[in-house]
């Protein structure tokens, strides 16, 4: 998550995200968007860190069962789940009790953010890595998931790390697959710093990592595409931080339509205020390669509670003409 701090670190957004303060109030008092025939059947679902990454804020987490209520209520109608741990939780809920709460809020959950307990990948922790995955996907198939996605970038300094990478992702949807479910890998900006040839060093992230462009060096998002198996390996391409890596997630989408088949639709802050994105152009090349499955994430909210911040990007999403 060096990205996120980094990101947050970075003076010039935060002066663009104070811009926001004022619009963002406005949305506090605004009424919710009026429910047409139009909007009633819009699909789009929350990824729940929008919920709880605010230590200061845990409205969600002291009332799990309400808060998935008030998340249907915001227009949501699916959820991808964070926090899962190896005793079978979400948080501090049993997986099982987690389910019948979104059941009883009337979303589905349809994906889960799982990270393996180790960044460096080895010979040496492949076994502990499968053991990992084998048990994570017991654990979500018994929940009726069909995404597990790792969101967390593995160390990849070189080709042939990348190339390793490559090999645990395809076990790893090899153990997905046999489990009922579909593996798939979400970016942060890091994945898009070019990979450098074996023996010289990765330029370091928040040094110009992202900025330079050597000649013979591959950006590792595209080394990542091409080292995985795409029977076994799906990519969830969170818009956001393919823009903040300086790529065009809609190129990406258009490049590996059979690859990219779900996305974290993502904003400096509520979706549509800072008018960075082009969501109108995902939500349209995302419907023609036939992505069905969307995710909204608020992080670094700052001028309300995650839960009005996560009002207003719902309000986005049911007041743009062009999401279905
Ligand atoms: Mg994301």
């Amino acid at each position: 998550m060096t990205n996120r701090r980094n990101f947050l670190k970075n003076s010039t957004l935060i002066a663009a995200g104070s811009l926001l303060a004022g619009k963002a109030s406005e949305a506090k008092g605004a009424a919710a968007p009026v429910q047409t025939a139009a909007n009633a059947s819009k699909n789009f679902g929350l990824q729940i860190y929008s919920l709880t990454c605010n230590r200061n804020d845990q409205e969600f987490t002291n009332d799990v069962p309400g808060g998935l209520k008030k998340v249907s209520q915001l227009g949501y109608t699916t959820i991808e789940l964070a926090g899962y741990n190896a005793e079978g939780k979400i948080g501090a809920v049993p997986m099982a009790e987690f389910k019948k709460y979104a059941d009883d809020a009337g979303l589905k959950i349809v994906s889960t953010h799982v990270n393996p307990p180790v960044r460096e990948y080895s010979k040496d922790n492949f076994d502990q890595i499968k053991e990992f995955w084998k048990k994570a996907c017991d654990h979500h198939v018994a929940i009726g998931c069909k995404y597990i996605i790792q969101p967390g970038q593995p160390a990849t300094r070189t080709t042939e790390e990348v190339a390793f990478v490559g090999e645990v992702f395809n076990e790893a949807g090899k153990i997905a697959k046999a489990a009922g479910l579909i593996f798939a890998y979400h970016n942060h900006s890091g994945e898009f710093a070019r990979v450098a040839p074996e023996g010289t060093q990765q330029p370091a992230q928040g040094e110009g990592g992202n900025r330079r462009r050597p000649e013979g060096m591959k950006v590792i998002y595209d080394a990542m595409l091409e080292a995985t198996d795409p029977s076994l390996v799906q990519f969830e391409n969170d818009v956001y931080w393919t823009v903040m890596g300086q790529h065009d997630p809609v190129a990406y989408m258009k490049k590996y339509a059979n690859r990219i088949r779900v996305l974290h639709i993502k904003d400096v802050a509520i979706l549509g205020e800072s008018g960075m994105m082009n969501f109108q152009k995902i939500f349209e090349t995302a419907y023609s390669n036939g992505i069905a499955n969307f995710f909204v994430e608020l992080e670094g909210f700052s001028v309300g509670t995650q839960f009005e911040g996560v009002r207003g990007c719902a309000d986005y999403l049911l007041n743009a003409p062009f999401v279905r």
